[in-house]
């Protein structure tokens, strides 16, 4: 990333800088190219606006990124790169799409999975010595637990064993997993990269050369190549990245010290609260703390609900990464049942933070009776 901070790079980088041209890459809508020519078909070799998107992404993590049309399609990829008979790590409680396609390939007989807890770290560094891929979540989803990933990353491993980590609740501001030792990062760009919840997208970044041709290979094959208004949009999202989530983490702090003090919430997960289980962990190789924290309310699962529909300004709605701020009750969605029945998962947005706590007070307060 040359010697720029990453908040300028990701302001400067992917624009042609030609005399006459336009400073923003435009949405080139574009299947076939002319002859002869590197770029053939977008499938394959993309088009540059999804050139721009993947120069801003690889740089960031420090890699090349290669961008899918969602964050399913970027994991996908590196699943089904794997051997028949291959052996997978993932969390005890990944993203559910993850778990569904994991699930899935062991009924197929496709791998075995190994399904392990975030925090165990002995169980991580065990598993990268019989493992063909480690697949790490981190900060995970719902719980906002905090995987060691600098003594996961750096462990002795099975040679060909693959690390990779969905870094999506992170951002590349907030850790950069390819410093610490994984092979692969995984973005859902449709989050925080987008960042105003109006385009899918997803992206991949490896420093490892055949690897970068081995998932393009793979995007090309199993034609999960990102849209082109879809990669004009995240590169512009992608552009305010750092300036929404220094604002939205500072939210976010803010308002886990407000929660963990009110008497209708239980418990507040946010890894910057110092009495976090994370907290420490987090300390040592994140720079931020990020801006997805949950809580519990008091009472049971239908007060939960009732708060969230008793919100106006925080959005109920079930994605994240937003310049606005959504919340979602977890325990609804099917396959989550262990989830504790009042927890609410907060993804902090931009808005002033005193309207976003006098908005949490108010839905508290209708939703106690
Ligand atoms: C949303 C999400 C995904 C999947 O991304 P899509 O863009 O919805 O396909 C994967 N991991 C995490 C942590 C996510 O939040």
């Amino acid at each position: 990333m040359e010697e720029l901070s990453a908040e300028s790079f990701v302001i400067s980088a992917g624009r042609s800088r030609v005399p006459g041209d336009p400073l923003n890459v435009p949405p080139v809508l574009a299947s076939n190219f002319y002859l002869p020519s590197e770029r053939i078909y977008a499938r394959g070799e993309g088009t540059p606006t999804i050139d721009a998107f993947e120069e801003i992404m690889g740089g960031l993590e420090g890699g090349r990124a290669l961008a899918f049309s969602s964050g399913m399609a970027a994991v996908a990829a590196v699943l089904h790169r794997l051997p028949v008979g291959a052996v997978l790590a993932v969390p005890e409680d990944p993203y559910h799409g993850v778990k569904g396609l994991a699930e899935e390939g062991e009924q197929q007989g496709r791998w075995k999975a190994l399904r392990l807890n975030i925090r165990d770290t002995d169980a991580w560094r065990d598993a990268a010595l019989t493992a063909d891929l480690l697949w790490l979540e981190s900060p995970a989803n719902p719980l906002i637990t905090i995987a060691d990933l600098p003594a996961i990353c750096s462990a002795p491993r099975k040679a060909g064993t693959i690390v990779a980590v969905d870094s999506t609740f992170a951002t590349p501001l907030v850790q950069k997993p390819l410093d610490l030792g994984a092979d692969i990062v995984m973005h859902s760009a449709t989050k925080f990269i987008g960042g105003h919840s109006d385009l899918m997208g997803g992206v991949l970044a490896t420093r490892d050369e055949s690897l970068h041709e081995e998932l393009s290979h793979r995007r090309k094959l199993s034609g999960g190549l990102i849209g082109a208004m879809e990669a004009f949009l995240a590169t512009r999202g992608a552009r305010t990245l750092a300036l929404r989530i220094e604002r939205a983490q500072a939210n976010a702090m803010e308002l886990a010290q407000r929660l963990h003090t009110h008497p209708e919430v239980v418990r507040v997960r946010y890894p910057g609260l110092p009495d976090d289980e994370n907290h420490e962990i987090a300390k040592t190789f994140m720079t931020g703390f990020g801006p997805m924290l949950s809580f519990e309310t008091t009472g049971d699962g239908e007060r939960a609900s009732r708060f969230c529909e008793a919100a106006r300004l925080i959005n109920h709605a079930t994605s994240l990464g937003g310049i606005e701020s959504t919340m979602e009750r977890r325990a609804v969605i099917p396959g989550q049942e262990t989830i504790p029945e009042t927890l609410i998962r907060f993804s902090v947005g931009c808005e002033n933070v005193d309207d976003l706590w006098h908005d949490i007070e108010q839905a508290l307060q209708a939703s106690s009776r």
